[in-house]
């Protein structure tokens, strides 16, 4: 997921007024402080399906879905957040609408250790995935049980939040991969590349998968890099 600069989030956190901030969610994990915003928590609800609860085992089916999307995301912003550490910066993850991300300080990464820290989210968020597969072929769940339905989402989330983000679309991780590889001096290509990514998903997401959600944000995604493609040729 997107990971804008920490400057930028430090101040959207200082506008935020005390009743926002009752609402959310703070603590420490691997001693990285961890924040987690409302819109976290109901954007899962609606991506597991809650508008189309009708009784009390959807509701309950959706809230194992927040769940297991909850633990699938932590594990994928840890895994940048760690890498962040390792190279001795300080970071911090944000639990937001759609996703999250971990912070670290503007300038401080240079373009193999960029590329290593954006990596690491996806890779160990697969690793959880491959590591549930192995599992779940070797122990029996008893059916009825909830822990069938979590594992099995944790599973789902994992992969398809991973591959999803490894697509070359600015600024999802696999574009913030491919601007590390290419370099500053060809930035503009990473955005040509975004929108070209972007528009063929959308559609695609669109036409076989059926997916509105998906095309809206490769839509937003490829009309931000179009105007960043423009603004680097001029
Ligand atoms: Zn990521």
């Amino acid at each position: 997921m997107p990971t804008p600069s920490p400057y930028a989030a430090r101040s959207k956190a200082a506008a935020l007024t005390n009743s926002k901030k009752a609402a959310m969610i703070h603590f420490s994990i691997l001693g990285i402080p961890v924040r987690i915003e409302p819109w976290f928590w109901i954007t899962m609800a609606f991506i597991g399906g809650g508008l189309h609860a009708s009784n009390s085992m959807d509701i309950i089916l959706v809230l194992v879905f927040v769940f297991a999307g909850f633990i699938s995301i932590m594990v994928h912003e840890l895994g940048h957040a760690l890498a962040i550490r390792k190279y001795g910066l300080p970071t911090s993850i944000t639990l937001q609408a759609f996703g999250g991300f971990a912070s670290f300080p503007a300038g401080r990464l240079d373009r193999k250790q960029s590329f290593v820290v954006t990596a690491a989210g996806p890779l160990v968020q697969l690793a959880l995935a491959v590591l549930l597969i192995v599992l779940m072929r070797n122990i029996s769940i008893p059916e009825g049980s909830l822990f069938l339905p979590f594992i099995r989402n944790l599973i789902w989330v994992s992969i398809v939040w991973a591959v999803l983000n490894c697509l070359p679309v600015y600024p999802m991780d696999g574009g913030q991969m491919l601007a590390a590889i290419l370099g500053p001096k060809k930035q503009r290509y990473v955005h040509l590349i975004s929108v070209i990514v972007a528009v063929a998903i959308g559609i695609a997401g669109y036409f076989l998968l059926g997916t509105i959600l998906l095309s809206i944000f490769m839509a937003l995604f490829a009309w931000q890099n179009w105007q960043a493609f423009q603004a680097a040729s001029r």
